[in-house]
């Protein structure tokens, strides 16, 4: 079987910084798998600025900041990159399956960083009743969709939940064009960063409902419209000031949930609420030399903290790979 002294898993942000780090303390044999056709994760979609504000000092767009990293890693010999690479399985002892366009590849780590990301909370998960029409997106497709693809999901908007990629959403989308009905918020206050309800909300004119969630979801094919109900301190519904918004769109952004399966198939301890590793420190888990960093580790609001924190993963395996840690014998 093939043995690599470090394989991060995870293209974004999270495992470039961490193996930057890691080549940066001395290992010279890092395999970075990534299941995607390019480095960059998640901030390939992101095109508006405010990222890298405090890592280098100047606002960039999630592209720009992810170039920077990009550019370094394809640079280092010490550095196998492979894209379209998705890992299926991880087994005791670092065994890593993962296939490629027409193949399968086994791979024996001495070392592991796992920085595979989050994926979004659906609409099932916060429970809008109502039917099941076409034109319910989570944020992160439909900024995917416009950024990427170059499509616009819909004309009229209703965005559930007022965290920062719904913020950001609905500016995009009074961008391109469409229109946002309203952006309803469960709590008494917006969960997303203030410049963001200033800057994407306030000065386009878009109305936050917050203390109101979305109680029904109407639409034969295709989602024609929302009924709204305030809710009070408890959470109880005002129903009897329950009223209806027409829109041809619903943007779940409702929270982010780290992308852990893998490691718990390895048997690595987990929090069930979190869906991240028991943790005794910072990126560590419950098997030595199994790191796990960036958004997988914890949610991060930024990606300057992410980049921090990452690095510190890339050090930690390279002093555990130092110490002899993962040598034959010693998984
Ligand atoms: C929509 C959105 C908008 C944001 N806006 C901002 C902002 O304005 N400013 C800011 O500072 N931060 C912002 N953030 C936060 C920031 O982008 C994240 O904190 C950061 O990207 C997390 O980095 P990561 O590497 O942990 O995860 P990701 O960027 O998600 O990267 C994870 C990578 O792992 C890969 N992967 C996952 N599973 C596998 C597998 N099984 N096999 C192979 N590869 C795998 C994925 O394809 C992906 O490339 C935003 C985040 C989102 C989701």
């Amino acid at each position: 079987m093939n043995e690599r002294e470090l394989v991060v898993v995870g293209g974004g942000p999270a495992g470039m910084a961490a193996v930057l780090a890691a080549r940066a303390s001395g290992v010279t044999d890092i395999l970075l798998l990534e299941r995607d056709q390019y480095l960059g994760g998640i901030l390939n979609q992101c095109v508006h600025p405010g990222f890298g504000l405090v890592h280098f000092g100047e606002v960039l767009t999630g592209p720009e900041y992810a170039d920077r990293f990009i550019r370094s890693v394809c640079e280092s010999p010490e550095v196998e990159v492979s894209t379209g690479s998705f890992v299926a399985e991880l087994k005791p002892g670092k065994i890593l399956t993962y296939l490629k366009p027409g193949e399968i590849q086994t791979v024996k780590a001495r070392a592991l960083i796992m920085a595979t990301g989050c994926r979004e909370r659906t609409r099932e998960m916060i429970q809008i009743p109502g039917t099941r029409p076409a034109g319910v997106f989570s944020a992160g497709l439909a900024q995917k969709m416009i950024n990427i693809e170059g499509l616009l999901p819909g004309t009229k908007v209703v965005i559930v939940g007022s965290g920062d990629i719904g913020l950001i959403m609905a500016r995009r989308f009074m961008l391109e064009g469409a229109r946002v009905e309203a952006v309803v918020e469960i709590q008494r206050h917006p969960t997303g960063l203030l410049r963001n309800v200033v800057q994407c909300l306030d000065d386009f004119g878009i109305p936050l409902y917050l203390g109101h969630r979305v109680c029904r979801i109407h639409g034969r094919d295709r989602v024609e419209g929302v009924d709204m109900v305030p809710v009070d301190e408890v959470g109880r519904e005002m129903v009897e000031s329950r009223f209806s918004l027409a829109c041809d769109t619903v943007l779940v952004s409702v929270g982010l949930i780290p992308e852990n399966e893998l490691i718990e198939m390895a048997g690595v301890e987990m929090n069930r609420q979190t869906n991240t590793p028991i943790s005794s420190d910072l990126n560590y888990t419950s098997i030595p030399g199994l790191f796990v960093c960036g958004n997988a580790f914890r949610v991060y609001d930024i990606v300057d903290s992410v980049t921090r924190d990452s690095a510190l993963a890339g050090r930690q395996a390279a002093a555990y790979l130092s110490a002899g840690g993962g040598a034959l014998g010693n998984v």
